[in-house]
């Protein structure tokens, strides 16, 4: 074995450790270095970070204090068997001390070392709280129907749609995923949401719960550090027919029980079932709606008969009877009047 003089201290060494011997290396060794003080930027309205140059969720302060500690130590990478314990301490609701205990063996020899640093917690609106402050946003979503305008139910369950997509988009780190501002008309809703990514994914999750189409057409709306700014309107048509409307398709008239891109639905004239792509449907007719149900007394029912009293004629009238059709003990049932005559219809 080959024997060497320390640099530093002019003893025999076989290995040196960063230039010189074992002796000299530890005394001068730091196993660890903290900053004295951590600055951190802390937004008060939603409780998320700013840290090394983003903003971020937290669960709590006292973690996320911790947290700070530990990426800011620095641990030096001849340590092994590494335990390091934190004592945080609030002192004001701005100001924590954190005592950072660390234990390791560096070359055999166990060292340890005690810590102490100041995290200084600034208050400030973050990015996505100042955005929703100002009205930010990049995208609009147009929801409207298909040669009608929406009802109240469709526009509420639009919403939903859109705050579940929003829920999603924003646990995922799209922090834009916000809707700034709503604003309804008599053509429908107009939702004003932070980012267009999360406008998007809100239309194809319409488009798949409730089918419709959707088009978006951009328009250049500024500048910002040389890139061009784009807005985009989605323009969300909901499907032409319902749940709940009664059409007259291909000398048929349909009761529409469940909508989407596929439609399906019961023939009232003879109770089957009905079933087509909503594309295809371009020649179907609005005839009525299940709210326009009256109720008629019924007044005798054979195997494939009932007869029923117009319930504004008060004339007799006989219909085929569905095929599903059961009376129970009613002696009134609900009916539609259509220009295509009286129909029952199933409960
Ligand atoms: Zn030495
Ligand atoms: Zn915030």
């Amino acid at each position: 074995m080959s024997l060497i003089l320390c640099p530093k201290c002019g003893n025999e060494t076989d290995v040196l450790y960063e230039n010189v011997c074992k002796d000299c290396f530890f005394e001068q060794f730091q196993l660890a270095r903290l900053p004295h003080v951590i600055h951190v930027k802390f937004c008060s309205r939603c409780g998320s970070v700013y840290y090394q140059g983003v903003w971020d969720d937290v669960d709590s302060t006292g973690d996320m204090v911790i947290r700070l500690v530990e990426d800011e130590l620095m641990v030096h990478e001849y340590a092994s068997d590494l335990e390091i314990y934190f004592e945080p301490q609030q002192l004001t609701s701005y100001m924590y001390r954190v005592r950072v205990i660390v234990d390791a063996r560096v070359e055999g020899v166990p060292v340890n070392q005690e810590l102490e640093t100041e995290v200084r917690i600034g208050r400030e609106s973050c990015d996505r709280c100042s955005r929703i402050a100002g009205g930010y946003f990049e995208g609009i979503v147009q929801i409207r129907g298909t040669n009608r305008v929406p009802d109240k139910n469709e526009v509420e369950d639009c919403i939903r749609i859109a705050n579940d997509v929003i829920d999603r988009m924003y646990k995922k780190g799209e922090r834009f995923a916000f809707i700034s501002k709503s604003v309804e008309s008599k053509h429908g809703i107009d939702l004003y949401i932070g980012s267009s990514n999360t406008s998007r994914q809100i239309c194809k999750q319409i488009e798949s719960e409730r089918g419709g189409k959707f088009s978006e057409s951009p328009t250049l709306f500024g500048q910002k550090d040389g890139k061009e700014i784009y807005r985009i309107t989605f323009s969300m048509r909901l499907p032409e027919f319902k749940a709940g409307d009664i059409i007259e398709y291909k000398d048929r008239v349909i009761e529409i029980k469940n909508s989407g891109n596929r439609v399906s639905g019961i023939d009232l004239s003879n109770g089957s079932r009905f079933v087509e792509y909503q594309d295809k449907m371009n020649k179907a007719v609005h005839v009525a709606s299940r709210d326009d149900a009256i109720t008629a007394v019924l007044v005798s029912e054979g195997d494939n008969e009932i007869m029923v009293l117009d319930p504004e004629t008060y004339k007799t009238l006989t219909l085929k009877k569905p095929v599903t059709f059961e009376s129970g003990n009613k002696s009134e049932i609900p009916v539609i009047k259509t220009e295509h005559g009286l129909f029952v219809l199933s409960d």
